[in-house]
């Protein structure tokens, strides 16, 4: 049983049952049957169970929105911007889009192959299982599930056991909009849950969490060459150039790093400022974070930790950081945080790139704020981290902002914002180095959960083709045919000369 404990309060707020192991291959085999119809509908018959996803979820929008802050303590305004309007908006761009991306695509065929057409299609993989984590526990199960089944597959989703609330939340939600018996499964339960399911031989595995997880369960994929996406960790930087809005800096640099209180992929993790504003932009800051109000009514800006294990590595690198001549800006030393799961807003200056502070994944309210003298320097600062998720620059110089963004090993960058490029489902998402493997949203998003399968088309009407045997007195006349092909200016007479004198051959 999995006991829900509101993180904000302290108070058990219900129970929800696990799912036995010995369920597995009973799951495994409900949805290979129901894959059987489901794969069979076109994208449009099953946009319309999209459709009524998305009436239910509007209906249910306020209730939604409590479920999912009582089981994370983020702030209400959160639950309903960055969890229910991704998912709703990931919905109408599927149902809108998806059609089209997945349908048979004809490519150029190069004229050698005279007389054949290409295709690409998209064919669905079987059951996908998808691993969701806490912190934005809606959008991240719901987005990579939406995709999978307008795609034609049918899911497991294996929810995080830190917000069981949400995972029961979902799989009720689509009980309700009527989706056929095994299309969708959710998976209850901790790390022993998700690792059983990924030894049940998915046919896809798409992964949102740590990278400690995301190894573990690509070693696991590997042995039966599973295919996966893997969506982990980031450090990302934020660059405040002295020519930006600083204003408008100063709050985004408070939104980025303290949205969610930091347990965000995506979080403004490492803010470099540059030397000449260095003091008059941590003022402003530090104006903007005092104006925040911590709680867990609907007017509150911040609301608390989700999970009470990420408190120690917060408070790890914050000890590390301050015994080594870190200088608290906001905030309090560890050793004086209250009891409970709401933590200091905290802006810490004097640090240096040794320290975990800067290197490691800190998932909440903790921003480190580094000087920098110049474009090329906080570009290599920027990029000195194993991660490469996301990041933002800020600056009014356009052309500044687009070679620095251009240089920055990550897999989005924002300009004059933060974050919100995961909001647009027409991009792709995801990360570079440790940040993850492959993308969603975007094209990327649907054929995923696609095997591409080449096709090419020959009317069979001609008897052989000049590739085929016999080679016999070929050879040269390939040459010639080739030579006149890929010389620099083609020659097209020699070209069709050789053609017919090959085809004479067969
Ligand atoms: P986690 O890796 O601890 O857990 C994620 C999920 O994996 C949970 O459902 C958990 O039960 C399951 N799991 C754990 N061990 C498993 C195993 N051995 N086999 C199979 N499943 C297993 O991550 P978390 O603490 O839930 O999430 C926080 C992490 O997720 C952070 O590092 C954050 O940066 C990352 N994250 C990444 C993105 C992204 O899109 N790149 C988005 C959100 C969060």
């Amino acid at each position: 049983m999995l006991t829900v404990i509101a993180p904000a309060t302290g108070k058990q707020i219900g129970d929800i049952p696990e799912t036995p192991l010995s369920q597995v291959d009973i799951f495994y085999q409900k949805g290979k049957t129901a894959f059987l119809q489901w794969s069979k509908l076109t994208v449009l018959e099953r946009a319309k169970y999209l459709l009524k996803l998305k009436i239910i979820i509007v209906e249910q929008m306020e209730g939604i929105a409590k479920i999912i802050s009582e089981d994370t303590g983020k702030v209400v305004t959160e639950a309903l911007i960055a969890d229910i309007m991704p998912t709703l908006d990931g919905i109408d761009h599927i149902t809108k889009h998806g059609e089209k991306i997945l349908k048979r695509q004809k490519v150029k065929t190069p004229l050698l192959l005279i007389g054949k057409k290409s295709f690409i299609e998209y064919m669905p993989r079987g059951v996908v299982l998808i691993i969701s984590p806490w912190n934005y526990p809606m959008q991240l199960a719901m987005v990579p599930m939406l995709s999978a089944l307008a795609a034609g597959n049918t899911v497991i989703l294996k929810p995080s056991e830190v917000t069981p609330l949400v995972g029961k939340c979902i799989e009720d939600l689509f009980i309700k909009a009527g989706f056929p018996e095994g299309v969708v499964q959710v998976a209850h339960g901790g790390k022993e849950v998700g690792a059983a399911f990924t030894n049940g031989k998915p046919d896809y595995i798409f992964f949102t969490g740590s990278v400690r997880t995301g190894k573990i369960i690509q070693q696991v994929a590997a042995k039966d060459l599973i295919p996966t996406t893997l969506e982990l960790g980031g450090k990302d930087p934020m660059i405040v150039f002295a020519d930006a809005h600083l204003e408008r800096a100063a709050k985004g640099a408070a939104w980025a790093a303290f949205t969610n209180s930091g347990q965000v992929c995506m979080s403004a993790e490492r803010l470099y400022v540059e030397k000449t504003i260095f003091p008059q932009f941590l003022s402003l800051l530090k104006k903007e974070i005092m104006d925040l109000k911590q709680g867990n009514d609907q007017e509150a800006d911040v609301g608390s930790m989700t999970f009470p294990a990420q408190l120690q590595i917060v408070k790890d690198q914050l000890e590390d950081a301050l015994s080594n001549g870190a200088q608290l800006e906001t905030g309090l030393p560890p050793e004086k945080w209250a009891k409970g799961m709401f933590l200091p807003l905290t802006v810490v200056t004097n640090v240096n790139h040794q320290m975990k502070i800067i290197q490691e994944e800190s998932f909440g309210p903790l921003l480190p704020v580094i000087p920098f003298e110049n474009e090329e320097e906080v570009i290599s600062l920027a990029n000195d981290t194993v991660y490469g998720l996301n990041a933002s620059v800020w600056t009014r110089d356009k052309e500044k902002a687009r070679r620095v963004a251009s240089k920055l090993v990550s897999g989005a960058v924002v300009i004059n914002d933060a974050i919100i490029s995961i909001a647009n489902h027409g991009l792709p998402f995801g990360g570079t180095k440790q940040s993850g493997i492959g993308r969603y949203h975007g094209e990327a998003g649907l054929r995923i959960f696609c095997h591409e399968k080449a096709i090419v088309e020959d009317n069979g009407q001609k008897k052989s083709e000049i590739h085929w045997y016999p080679y016999r007195g070929k050879f040269p006349l390939f040459l010639q045919l080739f030579k006149s092909y890929f010389q620099t200016n083609r020659d097209w007479v020699k070209f069709a000369q050789y053609y017919l004198r090959i085809l004479k051959k067969n």
